[in-house]
């Protein structure tokens, strides 16, 4: 599983960053960057809230 985002839909207000850190990074132009290809198991469920969490629904999981 991947997680890819729309850049054109992200407002940039950190909610995803803030939860997991080790897979979504704001950069200091407010950019966001996927950091993992493949998600790693242990953080499956924190991406999956993830992306449910993002009020701007510009998350997307890929199988
Ligand atoms: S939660 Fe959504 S809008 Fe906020 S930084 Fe992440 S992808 Fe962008």
């Amino acid at each position: 599983m991947r997680v890819i985002v729309d850049p054109t839909a992200c407002e940039a207000n950190g909610i995803c960053a803030g939860l997991v850190p080790e897979v979504f990074d704001l950069d200091d132009t407010d950019e966001l960057h996927i950091l993992v290809g493949e998600i790693p198991d242990q953080f499956a469920d924190a991406v999956r809230r993830a992306v449910g969490s993002c009020p701007k629904t510009a998350l997307r999981l890929v199988e």
